[in-house]
């Protein structure tokens, strides 16, 4: 079915981003596989041609675009199963807390830098003994003076070792009866003392992304460097959260679309028993349900989109989202793998790669139980 998202100008905009893909990414990835790590200099790059943030205002330093630009971004790395460079991280689940919660101080320190590709972000709320239950997180800050001192332990943090700034969750109250009131986030800059970014973890998939232990000990960040009011880190959280399973969900519905597309060419090309694969009635039936998946999947996705850019409050549409987009990613790609016979657990393939990025997507950004308590919870349950 026809999109009905873009405008000429985004148009132009995809164009522009999918040269600049095939131009500074495509060449790159089997080196940045191996390093575990996208290079630093194409983050500059991609902040040069107005890729980062695009959403961002001028005032800032952004190009002036909307949420729809930052879709594009997020499909077009899909589209070369670019898994690792996590522009959609920094610019539309990252930067936007600076953007919505920071004072005029802290905007005008940052923002610009973060469009430019001076600044890479991350966000940091998993630690070894809490993911999903981020209320129990034992990271604490405690206030001395003018600074606040962290001590504790994350993982699992994505552009962990790349970071130049990283938000951090962490335990201004150490009541237990104020768990979630106690949270407090902060903006911590790499080159702090006391911020040490420890080993990149070796991952089954996301093999350019580099994903990474950090620990704080004695951190001094100054006072200043607190994001919106002390205690008020849960609230910002469950506030930004619709959008970080939104951008899932989208890169998800990109992937099984493009893992579809390809299969599809392979079963066409490849021959056994003297006509290709794709004549088999089992090819044709298992693509034809992967086809209807993928086609059901950009409806619900599309229209929401549309409804998230008109500002709408959709937690549990959202959640949904992450939830059937990516459990209907891993169907596609398990039964599209299938088709490329050995072809499909060779690493130069991308389907393998596409296989292994997919596991994860049903476990970040909230497990698919978490989105299932949310949804059940938004439903009245
Ligand atoms: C590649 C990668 C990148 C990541 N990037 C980041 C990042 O940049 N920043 C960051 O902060 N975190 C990041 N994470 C962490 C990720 O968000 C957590 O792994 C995730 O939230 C789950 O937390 P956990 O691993 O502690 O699992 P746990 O919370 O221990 O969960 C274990 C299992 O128990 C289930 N479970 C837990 N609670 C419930 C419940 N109430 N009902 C039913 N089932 C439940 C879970 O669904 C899961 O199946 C990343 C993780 C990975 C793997």
């Amino acid at each position: 079915m026809e999109r009905n998202l873009f405008n000429e100008e985004h148009e132009l905009f995809r164009q522009s981003f999918r040269k600049f893909v095939e131009r500074e990414v495509v060449p790159s990835q089997p080196r940045w596989n191996e390093q575990h790590m996208v290079d630093r200099e194409t983050w500059r790059k991609a902040g040069e041609g107005g890729f980062l943030c695009p959403w961002l205002e001028p005032d800032h330093g952004g190009a002036g675009g909307d949420f729809v630009h930052s879709v594009i971004v997020n499909e077009e790395l899909s589209r070369v199963y670019e898994s690792g460079f996590a522009m959609t991280l920094h610019s539309d689940i990252v930067v936007p807390y600076i953007h919505e919660f920071g004072n005029d101080a802290q905007k005008k320190r940052w923002l610009p830098r973060c469009a430019s590709g001076d600044i890479v972000t991350a966000i940091a709320m998993t630690e070894p003994g809490t993911g999903s239950d981020l209320a129990s997180i034992a990271t604490t800050a405690r206030r001395d003076g003018d600074h606040y001192v962290i001590n504790g332990a994350k993982t699992f943090i994505s552009n962990g070792i790349l970071c130049d700034l990283c938000i951090v969750a962490a335990k201004t109250d150490m009541n237990p009866d104020n768990a979630h009131r106690g949270i407090s986030l902060f903006v911590v800059e790499a080159g702090t003392p006391g911020f040490t970014k420890g080993k990149k973890l070796e991952k089954m998939g996301m093999a350019s992304q580099d994903t990474s232990e950090l620990s704080f000990e004695d951190c001094r960040v100054p006072a200043e460097n607190l994001l919106g009011e002390e205690g008020s880190g849960f609230v910002m959280l469950m506030q930004k959260l619709q959008q970080e399973r939104l951008v899932v969900a989208i890169g998800a519905q990109a992937n099984a679309e493009q893992v579809l597309a390809d299969t599809i060419a392979y079963t066409q090309e490849r021959k056994a028993f003297g006509k290709p694969i794709s004549k088999f009635q089992n090819t044709k039936f298992k693509l034809a349900e992967c086809a209807t998946k993928v086609e059901v999947g950009r409806a619900f996705v599309d229209r929401l989109i549309s409804e998230h850019v008109a500002g709408k409050h959709l937690v549990k549409e959202c959640s949904m989202a992450k939830l059937w987009q990516t459990e209907m990613l891993g169907e596609v790609v398990d039964t599209c793998l299938q088709f490329f016979g050995g072809y499909g657990y060779m690493l130069e393939y991308p389907i393998s790669r596409a296989y292994m990025d997919a596991r994860v997507q049903r476990i970040f950004a909230g497990t698919n139980e978490i989105m299932k308590v949310i949804i059940a919870k938004q439903m009245g349950l």
